[in-house]
């Protein structure tokens, strides 16, 4: 039986509650949906994409918290298998990007060394209310190895989706 994929990676969503995590796999399954609400759903989630590069097929399975971060039960299962990690802050907000040393410790607690992790700064679309530049972030960014590349998004002017997702899948690739 012939797939309808190459590659398959396991991509899981961490971060703060609220930088936009649903919104950004909405964003990047949909294309053109942005769900202005914030929903707060129980139960894990995950979302498929197949994107092409360099003509391969790369088939995304997306994990998404969907609020259990707001409960602090994010468990080992959740990364379980993980390719790639994105860890979102709001850029807004920024006590969510000094918890990313949190974030970070729960993925070397749980991940595999191999994982490809990128950091998004998320709504930079609020250019009047930031709070935390893209340098601080770079410069955070050059002192943690596990981090590989940090990008700013907008889930709501669909700014730089894509081309997060794509950039991990494009590493994992090349590992291969
Ligand atoms: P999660 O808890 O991290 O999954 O966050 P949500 O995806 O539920 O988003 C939280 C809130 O931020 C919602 O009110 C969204 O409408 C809003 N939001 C998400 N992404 C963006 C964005 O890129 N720009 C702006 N301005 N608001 C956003």
């Amino acid at each position: 039986m012939s797939e309808d994929f190459d590659l398959l990676f396991k991509v899981v969503l961490i971060g703060d509650c609220a930088v936009g995590k649903s919104c950004i796999v909405t964003r990047f399954k949909t294309g053109n949906v942005f769900t202005e609400r914030h929903t707060n759903t129980i139960g894990v989630d995950f979302s498929m994409k197949t994107i092409t590069i360099d003509n391969k097929r790369i088939k995304l399975q997306i994990w998404d918290t969907a609020g259990h971060e707001r409960f602090r039960s994010i468990t080992s299962s959740y990364y379980r298998s993980a390719h790639g990690v994105i860890i979102v802050y709001d850029i807004t907000k920024r006590n969510t990007f000094l918890s990313l040393q949190k974030w970070i410790n729960e993925v070397r607690n749980y991940t595999a060394n191999s994982v490809v992790c990128a950091l998004v700064g998320n709504k930079c679309d609020l250019v009047d209310e930031r709070e935390v530049s893209a340098e601080e972030a770079q410069e955070v960014c050059d002192l943690i190895p596990e981090i590989l590349f940090q990008i700013e998004t907008s889930a709501k002017e669909n700014t730089n989706i894509e081309n997060a997702f794509a950039k991990i899948a494009e590493e994992l690739m090349n590992r291969q």
